[in-house]
C-alpha cells in the first residue's frame, strides 16, 4: 500500500531527546528516536525534521534569569543545533542517510539551511534535520516546524507530546477532558489549547497545513501515527 504521505515534517522536542532526565541527550533514548526515524525513511517516506533544545537550554528560562532576551534565544538556538548533529548523526547510525542543516550561519559544522538545498536532499533520499529554529530570537521551533513544512512542501507536520492528542482542557488537570478526532485551527488559538504556540498555528492555518499531535510514547510509535492506527488528533481542515 502506497503511504498516505509521501514527505512529512516532524516536529523532535529536546524532551524527546533528554528521556527521563530533564536536562542533556539520553543515549538510548536518542537511538530510539532515530531508529523510529530511520525504519520510517526507509519505508520510502521524505523525512524533514525541526529538533527542539527544552533540554539544553530555553531563552525564556535565560531571560527570566536576567539575561538578555536575545542573547539568551541566541543560546537556545544553539541548544538546538548540539541535538540536530546528535539526531543526524543516531539516524545515520541506524541505517538512513541523513543530513544536518543550520537556520544560524555556521559553516564549519553544518551546511545553512536553505529550502531548494534541503529539498534536493529530501529528493535524494537523505533525512533533514534543521537545527538553529528560523534563526531569529523571539520564535520557538514550533512555529519553525510549520514555517519549513510550507517552505518544503510538506503534508503535514507530526508533533508528538506527552499526551494522545489535543484535548478540550489540559488532561493533567482535568480528567474530564475530552480528545478532540480533528479540530479547527481558529478552535485551537481560540480556545487557547497551548499544544504548540499561536504563531504556529495561525501560519499552518493561512496555508492549509495539517498538524497531527500524538503521544510521543505510543508503542506503535511513527509508524503508527502515519498508519492511522495511532490515536491522535488532526488539527486543520477535515480528511
Ligand atoms: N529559539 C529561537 N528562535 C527559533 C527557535 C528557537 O530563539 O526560531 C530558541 C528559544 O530560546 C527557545 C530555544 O531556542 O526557547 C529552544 O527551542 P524550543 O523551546 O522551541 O525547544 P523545545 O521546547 O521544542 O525543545
Amino acid at each position: 500500500m502506497a503511504p498516505a504521505y509521501k514527505r512529512i515534517l516532524l516536529k523532535v522536542s529536546g524532551e524527546a531527546l533528554a528521556g527521563d532526565n530533564s536536562f542533556g541527550i539520553e543515549p538510548p533514548f536518542l537511538q530510539a528516536v532515530a531508529k523510529q526515524i530511520a525504519d520510517v525513511a526507509n519505508s520510502g517516506v521524505e523525512i524533514a525534521i525541526v529538533v527542539g533544545g527544552g533540554n539544553i537550554f530555553r531563552g525564556m528560562a535565560g531571560a527570566a534569569d536576567g539575561t538578555d532576551r536575545v542573547t539568551a534565544d541566541m543560546m537556545g538556538m544553539l541548544g538546538t543545533m548540539i541535538n540536530a548533529l546528535a539526531l543526524s548523526n543516531a539516524i545515520s547510525r541506524q541505517g538512513a542517510k541523513s543530513k544536518p542543516y543550520s537556520a544560524v550561519s555556521m559553516p564549519s559544522v553544518a551546511d545553512t539551511f536553505t529550502a531548494r538545498d534541503a529539498k534536493l536532499s529530501l529528493e535524494d533520499g537523505f533525512v533533514v534535520v534543521m537545527g538553529g529554529g528560523i534563526g531569529n530570537p523571539f520564535f520557538t521551533t514550533d512555529t519553525a516546524s510549520t514555517l519549513r513544512a510550507i517552505e518544503l512542501d510538506c503534508d503535514v507536520v507530526l508533533k508528538g507530546t506527552k499526551v494522545d492528542g489535543v484535548y478540550s482542557e489540559d488532561p493533567m488537570k482535568n480528567p474530564n477532558a475530552t480528545r478532540y478526532e480533528t479540530v479547527s485551527y481558529d478552535e485551537v488559538i481560540g480556545k487557547n489549547l497551548r499544544v504548540m504556540d499561536t504563531a504556529a498555528f495561525a501560519l499552518a492555518r493561512d496555508n492549509a497545513m495539517p498538524i497531527i499531535v500524538y503521544a510521543l510514547d505510543d508503542t506503535a510509535g511513527l509508524a503508527g501515527v502515519l498508519a492511522g492506527t495511532t490515536r491522535s488528533t488532526r488539527v486543520g481542515t477535515p480528511l
